[in-house]
């Protein structure tokens, strides 16, 4: 089988990336471990950056997402009894952000590819790089029981934090930065309609927990808990003990039960991979970095990458030029330094530390209310959420 790009990955960055692709006369291959169903039932992320909305209506997704998708103006910060909401309109000259489950996303792209003639593969196995450093880097996979190889001009890594495309660079030629936070989230999807129209992040004494929607008949929940925790340690009746206890810290305002869905636990991690091309080998999204969700950032990203990546090799097929592909590293990583301080940012504002002592809860606080009194505080948190 021969491409022009083999694209490792159906996730957002893969999916869209084969999807620009196409509109610029560029064929691809998407090879997935997973089945379709799976791909697209797949809960995780939700919101999207202005910018990212805005790429998805100009390569013709934005029917069902500005039909479906919820449009937000604000987010709320709780912090003991005080709340304060960060105002989008009016601290970002009228930006904001959209609530679309990422799944929807997966779906509306897989759609797409199918429409055209798409070439995607699910559930391939034993996926392996061969040539990333020649002319004619290739991948090899099982499908259906049977070896296949697929000959390409490119390769785009496309497979999440832990696919084989960066495990395929040498570690000599790889330069990576990690933080692991000692805690993770556990994400809870509610058969219930949101209690709230807008987010609400609550910094409380328990620990944090954020109130999200996936669409005006479900809810979305978190709750900080330890690294170690099992979905066994949370039955449903520690879960709403735990939100309530959380959320529910200013006066008046009350959280709607409903059935659980969907439990999931997350761990929190920042890590970048400043190593995201080898030579034919190209990495996009979480592939080649993470972010705790604090921010809503990881797919903002990856859709950020693809766009790069989709005009850096728009340029050399159409042009010739190489200059765009060569600078496809340097440009991203500035991209994503920038959210992965906003996402540590918020996640180190809004958390209870177990090492946490006085010293740093009382900065905590400081850093709270300073957000709730200066303008340009606010407006600095609310440039970030929506994206530049
Ligand atoms: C609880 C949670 C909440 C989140 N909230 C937000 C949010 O609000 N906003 C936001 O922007 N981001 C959020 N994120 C992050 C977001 O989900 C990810 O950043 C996003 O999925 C990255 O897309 P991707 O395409 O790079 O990788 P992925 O979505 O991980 O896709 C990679 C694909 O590659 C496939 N794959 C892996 N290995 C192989 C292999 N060897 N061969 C073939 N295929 C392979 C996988 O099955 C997968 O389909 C959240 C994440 C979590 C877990």
């Amino acid at each position: 089988m021969r491409t022009q790009v083999g694209i490792i990955g159906a996730g957002p960055a893969g999916l869209l990336l084969s999807h620009i692709l196409h509109l610029r006369g560029i064929d691809s291959v998407v090879l997935e471990r997973r089945d379709r169903a799976y791909v697209e039932s797949r809960v995780r992320a939700g919101v999207l950056e202005q910018g990212t909305v805005n790429l998805l209506v100009e390569v013709g997704l934005g029917e069902r997402l500005l039909r479906e998708g919820l449009q937000h103006h604000g987010i709320e910060i709780r912090s003991g009894t005080r709340s304060h909401r960060i105002d989008f309109d009016e601290l970002t000259g009228g930006k904001g952000i959209t609530v679309y489950g990422q799944q929807e996303v997966i779906k509306d792209l897989i759609a797409a590819r199918l429409a055209a003639q798409g070439r995607l593969l699910f559930e391939v196995d034993e996926v392996s790089i061969r040539g990333a450093l020649s002319e004619n880097p290739s991948i090899q996979f099982k499908s259906g029981g049977k070896e296949q190889g697929l000959d390409c001009d490119f390769i785009a890594g496309c497979d999440g934090f832990h696919g084989v495309s960066r495990e395929s660079i040498p570690a000599e030629a790889i330069t990576c930065f990690d933080r692991t936070y000692p805690f993770a989230w556990l994400g809870i999807l509610v058969d219930a309609p949101p209690s709230s129209s807008e987010l609400i992040y609550s910094n409380s004494p328990d620990g944090f927990a954020l109130h999200s929607m996936r669409s005006p008949a479900i809810s979305r929940n978190y709750i900080q808990c330890p690294p170690e925790d099992r979905i066994e340690d949370w039955p449903d009746e520690r879960i709403w003990k735990a939100l309530h206890t959380r959320l529910e810290t200013v006066p008046g305002w009350t959280l709607d039960e409903g059935g659980i869905l969907e439990k999931s636990i997350t761990p929190m991690r920042s890590f970048v991979c400043e190593t995201m091309r080898y030579g034919r080998l190209v990495l996009a999204g979480d592939a080649a970095h993470i972010v705790p969700p604090t921010g809503a950032k990881g797919m903002n990203l990856a859709i950020s990458d693809v766009n790069m990546l989709s005009r850096a090799l728009a340029d050399w097929y159409e042009n010739g030029s190489d200059e765009l592909l060569r600078a496809y590293p340097e440009n991203c990583l500035r991209q994503v330094w920038r959210r992965v301080h906003f996402s540590w940012y918020m996640t180190s504002l809004l958390h209870k530390f177990p090492e946490q002592g006085e010293f740093e809860r009382k900065l905590q606080l400081a850093e709270l209310e300073h957000l709730s009194q200066s303008q340009a505080a606010s407006a600095a948190l609310a440039e970030n959420y929506v994206g530049h």
